[in-house]
């Protein structure tokens, strides 16, 4: 499989503050050019998508072709085992318009009561798709997941959106309690890089095959 380089100026294709935080994080180390699409004005696109990466390509595509250059968007939830793996696509629906992660947290403490299902240490686990789109239309996705449990109520400032309900397995504390570094949890191990976080595990197979290198 050919390798496309991305280098130069990149689109980190999202509008959530989080988010566009930790993909600057996670690429710091790639000398690449990076440039949000909020900086540039570029209007959301609809993410109609039935399938995580399938809203990922939307908005990296868009903002691909809108700007000439490469683009790099991520789609993610949070899917709860006894919610049937809701909130899923509609994750950041539940938190409403303008967004409310205490009431979406809350959401998912009454939805679990509403079906008699212990909150605490409800199984869950967070997924982010990761695409690359260049402006012809080429694309490259990949995906992670962290596994975990639920811990009610919210624990912890850091982080953003679900995280301080969310405590990884093999962690005793949650996401909103950990700094971005831990949360991301890169570590080398017998050469390999390895991730915590459902973004940076995705990140990592992005890696190398959109001809990022080796930092
Ligand atoms: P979307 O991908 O823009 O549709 O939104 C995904 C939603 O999932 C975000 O608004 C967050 O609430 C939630 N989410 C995704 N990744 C994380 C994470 O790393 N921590 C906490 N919440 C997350």
């Amino acid at each position: 499989m050919s390798v496309r380089p991305l280098t130069g100026r990149v689109v980190l294709a999202t509008h959530n503050a989080g988010k566009l935080a930790e993909m600057r994080d996670l690429l710091a180390p790639y000398g690449l050019d990076l440039v949000s699409a909020g900086a540039l004005g570029l209007p959301e696109p609809v993410e109609n998508g039935t399938m995580f990466a399938e809203n990922a390509a939307i908005k990296a595509l868009a903002a691909a072709r809108a700007t000439g250059l490469p683009a790099l968007a991520d789609d993610s939830g949070l899917a709860v085992d006894a919610l049937d793996g809701a909130p899923g696509l509609f994750t950041a629906d539940w938190a409403g318009k303008p967004r409310d992660f205490s009431a979406a947290m809350a959401r998912v403490e009454r939805e679990l009561r509403l079906r008699e299902i212990e909150p605490e240490g409800a199984r869950a686990h967070f997924v982010s798709a990761l695409v690359v789109a260049w402006p012809d239309g080429e694309t490259l996705i990949a995906e992670g997941r962290v596994f975990g449990a639920l811990t009610f109520p919210p624990r912890g400032s850091l982080g953003f959106g679900y995280d301080p309900i969310f405590v990884p397995d093999g962690h005793a504390r949650t996401f909103g309690e950990m700094d971005a570094g831990e949360k991301h949890g890169l570590t080398r191990v017998a050469g390999q890089l390895q991730g915590l976080s459902h973004r940076a595990r995705a990140f990592i197979r992005l890696v190398g095959r959109a001809g990022l290198g080796r930092p």
